[in-house]
């Protein structure tokens, strides 16, 4: 096969000096296994312990091994778009150093790709060694997360996926903070083709992600693609309001017929107050959604594809 195209492995690597000299192998040979050139990119997050040594070994003995380590730990997140931004690759790949993902399934997400997707993202049908919490919880959160955004992301996806270099250089055009990078990928459209696989355990060590980690990952996700919590405020407001007049109405029909006790009128006013409070408490949230919307800077839209259209009217773009 001809090696015209070039891959990229991206593997952020935070505390993982027993995985490594297992995963590393299995890494490569599914890499051969492509037929392609490629690269692989280790980002060391910060880890304190062998993690540096074993990529330097790594990387003394391959050349097509590229490290990039951080000063501190940044985070899954930002260790995978170091690497996205460092990639280049033709199609970018993205797994965890854990081998919970196996990267034996590569060769097949390269081979859709080539067949024309624009994202491969792999699919868990099944989740092993993971705990009743992990998954009881993930189930919960992707549901709640799909009633809220308008870019539904697939259930039980994670960070495994390929993704053309297309929809990577949208990517680099995305530099806010707080990113959930299968939100992005779900708000960046695309043709994006399933795959699925059993989800293994570790291969060794324990998981990185605390329960901090992932709850700063959860909020990510529901504050970086939806506004919706910052304008619940109207709904309650519009309904405590409601429901205020209508008790002033059932106050003043009293008062007028068998007759009323004085605090009731108290009571009405304090209630429609809290109303009123809580709606112009959801407007400023409507107004401040605009401005965090404003302020994320992403492009305003994202072409695909393009026919016959004159490329000087790229410039400036
Ligand atoms: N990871 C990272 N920085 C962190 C936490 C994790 O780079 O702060 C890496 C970790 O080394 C692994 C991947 O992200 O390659 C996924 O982490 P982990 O397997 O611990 O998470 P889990 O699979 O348990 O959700
Ligand atoms: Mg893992």
């Amino acid at each position: 096969m001809s090696k015209e195209k070039r891959l990229s492995l991206i593997v952020p690597v935070y505390y993982e000096e027993e995985v490594l000299p297992i995963a590393y192998p299995r890494m490569k040979a599914a890499m051969e296994q492509t037929g392609h050139d490629y690269e692989i990119i280790f980002v060391n997050d910060g880890s304190r312990d062998g993690t540096m040594r074993e990529l330097r070994r790594i990387a003394a003995e391959d050349k097509r091994v590229k490290v990039l380590s951080f000063s501190r730990n940044f985070g899954h997140q930002l260790a995978v778009t170091a690497g996205m931004d460092r990639a280049t690759g033709d199609a970018l790949i993205i797994i965890d150093a854990d081998l919970q993902d196996p990267p034996e399934l590569i060769p097949d997400m390269v081979k859709l790709w080539e067949q024309g997707a624009d994202i491969v993202y792999g699919q868990r049908k099944k989740r092993e060694g993971e705990t009743f919490f992990k998954k009881f919880t993930a189930a919960c959160y992707y549901r709640l997360l799909t009633s809220m955004s308008a870019y539904p992301i697939p259930l039980d996806t994670g960070d495994f996926r390929l993704i053309g270099r297309n929809v990577a250089d949208v990517f680099l055009k995305m530099r806010e903070h707080g990113r959930f990078l299968r939100g992005m990928s779900a708000w960046m459209g695309f043709e994006a083709v399933p795959i699925e696989y059993v989800r293994h355990e570790r291969a060794a060590g324990k998981t990185k992600y605390t329960l901090k980690k992932m709850l700063k990952l959860a909020l990510d996700g529901i504050t970086g693609f939806s506004t919706k919590p910052l304008t619940l405020p109207i709904a309650f407001g519009g309904a405590v309001t409601g429901l205020s007049l209508l008790g002033f109405l059932a106050v003043l029909i009293c008062a007028c017929t068998v007759g009323t006790a004085p605090w009731l009128w108290g009571l009405c006013g304090v209630v429609l107050l809290q109303g009123i409070i809580l709606l112009c408490m959801g407007i400023q949230g409507a107004y401040l959604g605009r401005v965090f919307e404003e302020s994320k800077a992403r492009p305003l839209y994202i072409v695909a594809e393009e026919l016959n259209t004159d490329p000087s009217s790229k410039a400036g773009k």
